[in-house]
């Protein structure tokens, strides 16, 4: 499979868990944009292969571009809240496997949809 790698960012395909992740090929400071969301994602862009963590470090803002929420180290795998950031295409329903402090341990959508509305 060929990924759509840029100076920005980098796409890896492991063997583990998460299978694919999105890593930061350079330094974002707080508040950079990193990439646009595309509802019709394909498996090659990056918003396909960008990991849930419920600490993440960037979240896509009210015009749909993924911001740094914090500072990002080069080599640092970029994520985003998929319970922040639900798409109604994403019906997101797994075990979480980030194994931040607050991390929800299940991520389901459809129950996180419910219980804020
Ligand atoms: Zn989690």
């Amino acid at each position: 499979m060929s990924l759509n790698n840029t100076n920005d960012y980098r796409m890896v395909v492991s063997a583990d868990a998460k299978a694919r992740s999105l890593f930061a090929a350079r330094p974002y400071l707080a508040g950079e944009a990193i990439y646009p969301m595309d509802y019709w994602s394909e498996e090659t862009m990056p918003m396909h292969v960008t990991n849930h963590s419920c600490d993440a470090n960037a979240s896509f803002n009210e015009v749909g571009i993924l911001t740094a929420l914090r500072d990002i180290a080069a080599g640092e795998e970029i994520t985003f809240n998929y319970l922040q950031n639900a798409t109604p295409a994403s019906p997101w329903n797994f075990e979480c496997l980030c194994g931040a402090a607050n991390c929800v341990i299940w991520v389901d959508a459809a129950a996180n949809e419910k219980s804020s509305a």
